[in-house]
């Protein structure tokens, strides 16, 4: 099944006209919020729905609203176990005594009928017996027999542990919204609903491949100079983690012909291409021009570090369109970049409503840290409480941007802000985390 929205009718935004709006646009000199601001203006959601079994749709984009079919609870129940009773006749300052005429249990509904004096026992998720709005739990109670117990003066108030009908969802109101990423949450709450098979966008197809001679996979031989290539395994990390289907073309060599094919390839089997490596200033290589020549790209030197040089826009083969994230060589550069430019872009394009960065934590610095005003500085952390039991964060060793690992060291990222200079120890500074409740 697919459709297609109105969005697609608008008339194909380009590279160029996005920047040409920009009254300071710079390709040499951009700060991170303008090359965000760029990339959210081009990049078009994909809207192609299918219908998948409840399970399958975790971490999915939702692609229609869902609207509740019936009332969550069905019936007016009891919250604990207890006895249920008349709230008209309780007295807060006379006890209560009462004579227990049955059991309601979950799922078997008590049907007789409640007379004044009258109570009966009921168990948590049980149906309210007729006229009964109010439970008393049963460590409340004194004197319980089979026959009767007797309730405290005050002990309980009119209405109290008792869920009410759709209080948790009523019938025809809106349950999840179209956009949403389906969380162990969503996916209860669309059982509790009774929904078996849920629309999804989807999943984003993106292809990408590491540019460089130097660069070996695993199992070859590592020659003199070389390096074993590492961003093929970073990205295929984080497009598995946003949900992506991958498309790893290995390592591309430095031959136009070579290049140009794997462009292309990419380009018509994907939404979005990523690239690693081959596009800093000077790069002797063929992966900027064949870049240029099939599309619509910017090559931009970025005020962020790790991560300067980048290159984004669109390539286009035999009818086929792709967006393109040439992304720096550096391994921690590939994580920083992709993380803060190539994220939110394809959860834009999966059709994902809430884009926004994630959570910035503002935490105490343990230490002084370096910085330069001009461009934000994505550090890695790690973040812990001291003994008074405040958060703090400390950076990783060495901030190298080939240094793996201070990002597998660290569960946090320092983001120092653009006009920020040197941190002093015990300010304050941003931290993004790694991982949440997931
Ligand atoms: P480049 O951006 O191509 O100038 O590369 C910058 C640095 O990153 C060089 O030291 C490269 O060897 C290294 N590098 C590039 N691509 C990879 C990769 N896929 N895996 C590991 N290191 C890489
Ligand atoms: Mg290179």
């Amino acid at each position: 099944m697919s459709n297609v929205s109105p969005a697609d009718q608008n008339p194909p935004r380009t590279l160029s006209s996005v920047v040409n709006c920009l009254s300071d646009y710079d390709p040499d000199a951009l700060p991170v919020a303008d090359a965000q601001a760029i990339i959210r203006q081009l990049i078009q959601p994909i809207n192609a729905v299918e219908k998948i079994a409840l399970r399958s749709a975790l971490g999915r984009v939702l692609a229609l609203d869902i609207v509740s079919p019936i009332n969550v609870p069905s019936h007016d129940n009891s919250a604990m176990d207890g006895y249920a009773l008349h709230g008209s006749e309780l007295n807060p300052k006379a006890d209560l005594s009462l004579k227990i005429i049955g059991t309601a249990y979950a799922g078997r509904a008590y049907d007789g009928k409640v007379g004044s004096g009258e109570c009966v026992r009921i168990m948590t998720g049980a149906v309210m017996p007729g006229g009964c709005d109010t439970v008393i739990p049963q460590e409340f109670v004194r004197d319980a027999s089979d026959a009767g117990m007797t309730i405290p003066a005050g002990a309980v108030k009119l209405g109290d542990n008792r869920r009410l009908q759709g209080e948790d969802l009523k019938a025809g109101t809106p349950a999840l919204q179209k956009g949403k990423i389906l969380s162990p949450a969503d996916l209860g709450l669309l059982a509790s609903l009774g929904i078996g098979e849920v629309p999804v966008q989807r999943r984003l197809r993106v292809a990408f491949f590491s540019t460089g001679d130097e660069l070996r996979s695993i199992g070859e031989t590592l020659d003199e100079g070389c390096v074993y290539d590492s961003n093929r395994y970073t990205l295929y990390g984080m497009l598995i983690r946003l949900g992506c289907d991958v498309v790893d073309m290995g390592v591309i060599k430095d031959d136009p012909d070579v290049l140009e094919a794997a462009f292309r390839t990419a380009c018509e089997n994907a939404d979005a291409i990523i690239t690693s490596g081959g596009v800093s200033v000077g790069e002797a290589d063929y992966t900027k021009q064949m870049m240029a020549q099939l599309g619509d790209v910017g090559f931009w030197k970025i005020g962020m570090r790790p991560g300067r040089p980048m290159a984004f826009g669109k390539i286009a083969s035999n009818g086929k369109e792709a967006y393109l994230f040439g992304l720096p060589g550096n391994p921690v550069a590939v994580m920083v970049t992709f993380y803060f430019l190539a994220r939110q872009a394809l959860l834009h394009m999966m059709g994902a409503s809430a884009v926004a960065a994630p959570p910035l934590l503002r935490v105490v610095s343990q230490a002084a840290i370096r910085k330069r005003p001009g461009r934000t500085e994505y550090q890695r952390g790690i973040l812990s409480r001291n003994s008074d039991g405040i958060q703090e964060v400390r950076i990783t060793g060495s901030q190298g941007s080939g240094v793996l690992r201070s990002m597998s060291e660290a569960n946090c990222m320092v983001v120092l802000e653009h006009d920020r200079a040197e941190v002093k120890a015990g300010e304050l500074v941003d931290v993004i985390l790694f991982e949440g409740l997931i």
